[in-house]
């Protein structure tokens, strides 16, 4: 990357490109904003405009990075901004377990998301913005706060950014644990009467975007939309970050054109298909895919959306385990990251994993399905947050992806060797209600 702005990569500047040209890894050391000026040159000032940005965004089909992968675009243009007091936040907290990009990208490239904050607070007319980050990573809040405090003294930001800490666990980066977390109401969802838009942080207008859709965008603030989606496909533009794991536990965040085959990316750690059984793909909020389906698959969201998958929070990760026990692992991982806030997750889930565990230890009935099945159908959409619907997603899906390997459980047998435990933290399988 240098001030022409090259197609890729963009993000993974200073990092290993491997040899398909579509896959790079992010730079090892923290560009310091003098570098940062010489690489990346400056904003174009009509990006802090409105409307100007609101078109460029439309132009480029920008989607979130976040997780929920709704388009920029709308997303700014449903908000009228001016005079209404708005607070932006930059969300970085990152409750997934198993996803590491949004923390690689604030500690190697954090005046590219202060870059892109900066535009955003100032098109919309906003009056505050804060940094939104998990403050036990102790290295991390260093990083950031020094970036911050240089912002001040050599190139100071359009707007007064302070950082603010989120809770831990999976459901830190939902919106309302970001307002719960800055209106220091605890940091776990919280029950909403409004959209953060309307009323969130201080009972202000709140806009919460992730940090890496603030990175892409300050990108896009010097090169334009059209250079933007010059790569990536209809529907889904640019770059994306990754968070890769391998079987043996390591993980490792990657930069890739948008569309590149998930058998590329796989092949790119040296790892062959015959070597993984499954990969989670999307994160915690996804699902588990058998290998072979895996290989046909590319990490674009509409293509992944036809095979009724998601990118989710950008996790691909691989495992050479069982599928049926891995289902249950995660299910009680998430069963243990309940806020204990509403019946149907805090009581549902940990039921919901005994069925599951039962099935991966091979004690099943006729009975079992039909549990699972009914279980789904009381906790979907009856949670405060969606955290309890993606366990429902995954159950439903493993159901009819991995029935075959059922009926081996059922019959006594497992067609894989023990393994994959990294794929939850250690431990954190404690349902128990
Ligand atoms: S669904 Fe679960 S995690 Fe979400 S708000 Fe309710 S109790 Fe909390």
């Amino acid at each position: 990357m240098n001030k022409s702005g090259q197609s890729f990569p963009r993000l993974a500047y200073g990092g290993h490109v491997a040899s398909s040209g579509r896959i790079a890894l992010m730079p090892s050391e923290t560009i310091p904003l003098e570098e940062h000026q010489s690489i990346f040159g400056s904003p174009e000032p009509y990006f802090y405009k409105y409307h100007h940005l609101v078109r460029q965004l439309s132009e480029s089909d920008i989607l979130g990075r976040g997780g929920g992968a709704f388009p920029l675009s709308r997303k700014i243009a449903s908000y009228e901004p001016f005079g209404k007091n708005l607070i932006v936040v930059a969300n970085g907290s990152e409750g997934e377990f198993l996803s590491r990009k949004d923390e690689a990208l604030l500690r190697r490239l954090p005046h590219l998301v202060l870059d892109g904050l900066s535009i955003l607070a100032t098109a919309l007319d906003a009056t505050k913005a804060y940094l939104h980050i998990d403050f036990s990573k102790e290295e991390l809040r260093h990083i950031v706060q020094a970036a911050i405090i240089a912002r001040r003294k050599i190139d100071p930001l359009t707007i007064d950014v302070s950082t603010t800490m989120s809770g831990v666990g999976y459901v830190a980066g939902n919106e309302s644990a970001v307002i719960s977390a800055i209106n220091r109401q605890g940091g776990r969802p919280i029950y909403l009467p409004d959209r953060p838009i309307v009323r969130g942080v201080k009972k202000r207008p709140t806009m919460i975007v992730n940090v890496e859709t603030l990175a892409q965008l300050a990108l896009m603030a010097r090169f334009g939309s059209e250079w933007f989606s010059s790569v990536g496909e209809e529907g889904d533009t640019g770059t994306r970050l990754m968070t890769v794991s391998l079987p043996s536990g390591s993980s490792t965040v990657i930069e890739i054109v948008v569309g590149t085959k998930f058998s590329e990316i796989v092949r790119a750690f040296g790892v062959s298909r015959e070597q993984i059984s499954c990969g989670l793909v999307g994160g915690y909020y996804g699902q588990l895919v058998d290998a072979e389906k895996l290989w046909l698959l590319r990490a674009s969201q509409p293509h992944l959306k036809a095979a009724g998958l998601s990118f989710g929070a950008g996790v691909l990760a691989l495992a050479d385990g069982c599928p049926i026990s891995l289902t249950a692992k995660i299910i009680g991982y998430l069963s243990g990251e309940s806020a204990g806030q509403c019946g149907p997750c805090y009581l549902g889930l940990p039921e919901l994993f005994k069925v599951w565990q039962g099935v991966a230890e091979g004690r099943i009935s006729s009975g079992s399905y039909l549990r699972i099945e009914e279980l789904c159908e009381e906790i979907a959409g009856r949670g405060g947050c969606a955290m309890p619907d993606g366990a429902v997603m995954l159950s439903r899906m493993s159901l009819s992806r991995f029935n075959s390997e059922i009926l081996s459980h059922q019959g006594g047998r497992c067609s894989y060797a023990p393994g994959n435990e990294y794929l939850v933290p250690s431990g954190a399988v404690t349902a128990t209600r």
